[in-house]
């Protein structure tokens, strides 16, 4: 269990935002062409590292070593400065750094997760055409040449894959074993020869996420992370962090500047000068959410320490991520409900926002963008289900 925090951490963190949050980002970010995004997430990322604040999940020799009260406080104390999200960096602080800090070598932890705080960024290149939700069925190749690995092949909807530096990715190593036995994992140099990355046009006018097509791409036999054809189960920690981990802040955010949004929305006049806020069905709503958001945050709190404590079942992750995901696009879809026809004039979204746009309708569109990755709703409710629920197990 992790220690109390103090009111002077909490002090601490507010009059660290009050000096360092940058001001106008929404508007200044809105509409901006990617090398402005990306610049300006970047400065962000240096600003928090300054702060002690951009890794507090990581070890503490790496630059981390928050408590989980503690990294509340600071999610709690960001979300109530309205601070952007790192929104770039996320596969990199998460996805990357639970992978080589669960499956990686000393040598891949330090040659990576230094230069991570120096703001490599990353992406993760697990789906395909035909395996996003069978994962284990993907085609992606890869043939060992002496000390390189030979990829070809085709990802897709590797989210930041234009941006980054190094890509998290799978690919079949032996194709006469079962699906699962047959797949490595490992870090590829998005520099390598032979990646082409063609960014898709998203229904919020964003390009989040690309394609990759992969020929020939050598990846050293050093990066391969975990031993040979055991990529299956290191990507459990990968998909475990993406479920479980990352949820603390988007909880107390979803918690803070969400439900405020929510609330201030209901409590607006309309034009015959009633508020929503006062119907007893929207204020027994908004009374249905705060109990929710409580029981997520929770939720959250309790699988982060005991991820930490290494007492997490199974299916734990899963249960946060559908929570979570299916209730934002509640809440984002009554906020589109009760902004009206003014929620779905507005068309531009900050791109450092994440969901956070406060554009209801652009929101709502964007809490999709939740229920589907790492493992759709459909999927963790099998999971919850088999692993959780010790039901029997879906014919393959
Ligand atoms: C915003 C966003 C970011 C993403 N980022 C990345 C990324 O960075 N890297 C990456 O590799 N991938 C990424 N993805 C891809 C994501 O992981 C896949 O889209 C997801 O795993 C679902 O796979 P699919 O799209 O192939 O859908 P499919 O597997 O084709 O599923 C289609 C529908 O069928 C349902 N379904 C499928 N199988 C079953 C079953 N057995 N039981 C019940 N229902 C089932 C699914 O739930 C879904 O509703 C991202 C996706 C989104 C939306």
């Amino acid at each position: 269990m992790s220690s109390p925090v103090t009111g002077d951490f909490r002090a601490g963190v507010r009059d660290w935002c009050r000096s360092n949050v940058p001001s106008e980002w929404r508007s200044a970010q809105t509409g901006v062409p990617d090398t402005e995004f990306v610049a300006f997430q970047q400065d962000w990322f240096r600003t928090l590292r300054s702060g002690g604040f951009a890794v507090p999940h990581w070890p503490k020799e790496f630059g981390g070593g928050m408590s989980v009260p503690e990294q509340v406080v600071l999610y709690q104390e960001l979300a109530a400065a309205d601070a952007p999200r790192l929104v770039l960096a996320f596969v990199a602080i998460h996805h990357a750094a639970s992978t080589l800090l669960a499956a990686g070598t000393e040598a891949q932890r330090r040659r990576h997760l230094p230069a991570i705080l120096d703001g490599e960024i990353w992406c993760q290149g697990f789906s395909e055409p035909g395996a996003g939700s069978d994962l284990a069925s993907l085609r992606t190749s890869a043939r060992r040449e002496g000390d390189e690995f030979v990829v070809s092949g085709q990802k897709l909807w590797a989210s930041g894959a234009q941006h980054a530096d190094w890509c998290l990715l799978l690919a079949r190593t032996d194709p006469n074993v079962p699906k699962r036995k047959g797949i490595s994992y490992f870090l590829m140099d998005m520099r390598s020869p032979g990646i082409d990355v063609r960014p898709i046009k998203q229904a919020t006018g964003e390009s989040h996420f690309c394609e990759l097509f992969l020929d020939e791409v050598r990846i050293p036999v050093s990066q391969l992370i975990g031993a040979e054809n055991t990529g299956w189960q290191v990507a459990q920690s990968t998909l475990g962090a993406e479920r479980g981990l990352t949820m603390l802040e988007l909880a107390e955010r979803l918690g803070n500047a969400g439900f405020r949004w929510l609330v201030e929305e209901c409590g607006r006049p309309r034009r015959d000068g009633g508020r929503p806020i006062d119907d007893a069905v929207v204020a027994d709503r908004l009374a249905v959410f705060e109990t929710e958001i409580a029981g997520l945050r929770l939720l959250c709190r309790d699988v982060v320490e005991r991820h930490e404590a290494g007492t997490a079942g199974a299916a734990d992750a899963s249960v946060v991520k559908l929570f979570y995901s299916e209730l934002l696009q509640r809440l984002t879809g009554f906020g589109a409900e009760i902004g009206g026809l003014a929620a779905q004039s507005v068309v531009g979204k900050p791109s450092s926002g994440g969901w956070e746009s406060g554009a209801w309708v652009l929101d709502f569109v964007g809490s999709w963008e939740w229920t589907i990755p790492g493992g759709s709703s459909e999927i963790q409710r099998t999971i919850i289900g088999e692993r959780g629920l010790g039901l029997p197990r879906e014919p393959s």
